[in-house]
């Protein structure tokens, strides 16, 4: 019944977080990331009595903790994995982990494997038994060669310790963790391509509804989520719901990995609190922007998929689901993009199209052909060889593009041009016209 993430969070600058506060304190691999290290951390610690206390409970205390999915979209956690069938009707239900992180700019569930993989290993059974299933699967990315070492090797050591596998942790309960190793496809991070992929099928979304609580891994109830979210969780019941509330703003609470990449002076992955200034973020942790500040032109704040913000914006947005939703843009994966005013963003985003263009699955007809289209008339605005009316165009395929597929690809291959097109039409513009005069001065 207590319903902290919804009581305000009073005023305050944020973004202080000390290292007390922190929940990955061996997120920079300075300390033991496996068993001895792990355990003076506080990981395995009275586990047991954290699984005894129930699935409802784990649940109630997710929910309460306002922790909202960490792999892009955002889900309210606790209410996603309230989805899981509370009475078996005969099959058996699965976590699956979402460790296929492949977005661009993203680098923080890689950290967390790297340093701290017991986090991860003991979130498993905590989400595993709130979801009243008896085994995961740790979906990695096929690139994440030494991060699958280092977890193998976690588990190991927590199966040699009965923290996992028969009788898991002395709870009488049965809870097994396997690892799969992803081959690279971009595509097989979204959730039923992954579910498709593990089932040794090709990695080609579903059409949701049934979403995976319904009928997910073999036809069973699954919910699958991704890294962070999971090895958050032993933290936060053991500190309590209200204490990871306590971060950020009404529905953005906690503490979050943010991964800051491009031209920053020390470009970092850090653990801040939810609703940090971008600017704090950017000067605090990175040693400012590449010859400072004014010298920003524009940042894409969330991964790939999100529409960047111009550096006007940039001044005051803080970094949380609805402050960036609410200049159009997003916080997605929490990785900061950052491009200095020798960027040129025109080729940048060309190169993004190029990206989706180059993933897409081609399941669907306006992701399959409309990402190729993008990327056509993307490489012409580079070189400015393209007709005025083509800049419309452009919006207009992203326009069709958008909404039309089955999975978030084709929305991811839009939004970018969108963005672009939004904050830089005025230069697309210029760059054809100064084009085309050129060429006629040499006829
Ligand atoms: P989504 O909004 O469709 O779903 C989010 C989650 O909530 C899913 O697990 C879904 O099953 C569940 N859900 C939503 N509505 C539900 C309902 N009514 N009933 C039951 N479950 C429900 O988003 P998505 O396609 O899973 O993710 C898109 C995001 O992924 C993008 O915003 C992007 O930021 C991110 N992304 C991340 C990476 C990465 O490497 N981490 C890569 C690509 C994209
Ligand atoms: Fe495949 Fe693109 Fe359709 Fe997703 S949107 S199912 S990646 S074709």
């Amino acid at each position: 019944s207590r319903a902290y993430a919804s009581v305000e969070a009073p005023e305050r600058t944020h973004g202080n977080l000390s290292d007390a506060d922190r929940i990955f304190t061996n997120l920079y691999g300075r300390h033991d990331p496996f068993l001895k290290g792990a355990m003076a951390r506080g990981d395995w610690y009275e586990t047991k009595k954290l699984v005894e206390l129930g699935a409802d409970w784990i649940v109630n205390e997710m929910k309460a903790s306002g922790l909202r999915g960490r792999g892009g979209a955002g889900f309210p956690s606790g209410l996603k994995w309230s989805f899981m069938p509370k009475v078996s009707d005969g099959r058996p239900s699965y976590l699956v982990v979402n460790a296929d992180e492949s977005e661009p700019g993203t680098c923080k569930d890689r950290e967390i494997m790297r340093h701290d993989p017991h986090k991860l290993l003991e979130g498993c059974l905590i989400a595993g038994t709130a979801m009243r299933a008896r085994a995961a699967y740790i979906y990695i990315r096929g690139e994440y060669v030494n991060e699958r070492l280092a977890l193998e090797r976690a588990l190991a050591e927590a199966y040699a310790a009965g923290f996992l596998g028969k009788d898991a942790c002395g709870t009488g309960l049965d809870f097994d963790v396997n690892i799969h190793y992803g081959a690279g496809a971009y595509i097989c991070g979204e959730e039923t391509a992954l579910i498709e992929s593990l089932e040794g099928k090709q990695g080609k979304p579903r059409l949701k509804p049934p979403f995976p609580a319904n009928v997910g891994l073999y036809g069973c109830p699954t919910t699958v989520t991704n890294v962070e979210t999971v090895a958050v969780a032993p933290t936060i019941l053991r500190r309590g719901p209200e204490w990871f509330a306590s971060f950020g703003r009404k529905n953005n609470a906690g503490t979050k990995l943010f991964c800051i990449s491009g031209h920053v002076n020390n470009p970092c992955t850090v653990e801040e609190e939810m609703s940090i200034p971008l600017k704090d973020l950017i000067e605090k942790h990175c040693g400012g922007v590449r010859g400072g500040w004014d010298n920003l032109l524009a940042v894409i704040p969330g991964g790939s998929s999100v529409p960047m913000i111009t550096k006007d914006v940039c001044d005051d947005v803080l970094m949380d689901f609805d402050a960036l939703k609410g200049v159009g843009s997003g916080l997605g994966t929490a990785a900061v993009i950052v491009m200095d005013k020798s960027t040129d963003v025109v080729d940048a985003i060309a190169r993004l199209s190029y990206f989706y263009k180059h993933e897409s699955c081609g399941q669907c007809t306006p992701c399959r052909e409309g990402t190729s289209w993008i990327y056509n008339i993307m490489k012409r605005l580079v070189k400015g060889d393209a007709r005025l009316e083509e800049v419309e165009m452009l919006q207009e395929i992203t326009k069709q593009i958008e909404g039309h597929t089955i999975c978030a690809l084709g929305d991811a291959a839009a939004w970018p041009v969108q963005g672009l097109l939004k904050n830089f039409s005025p230069l697309i513009r210029e760059r054809i016209t100064a084009s085309s005069d050129a060429k006629k001065i040499a006829a």
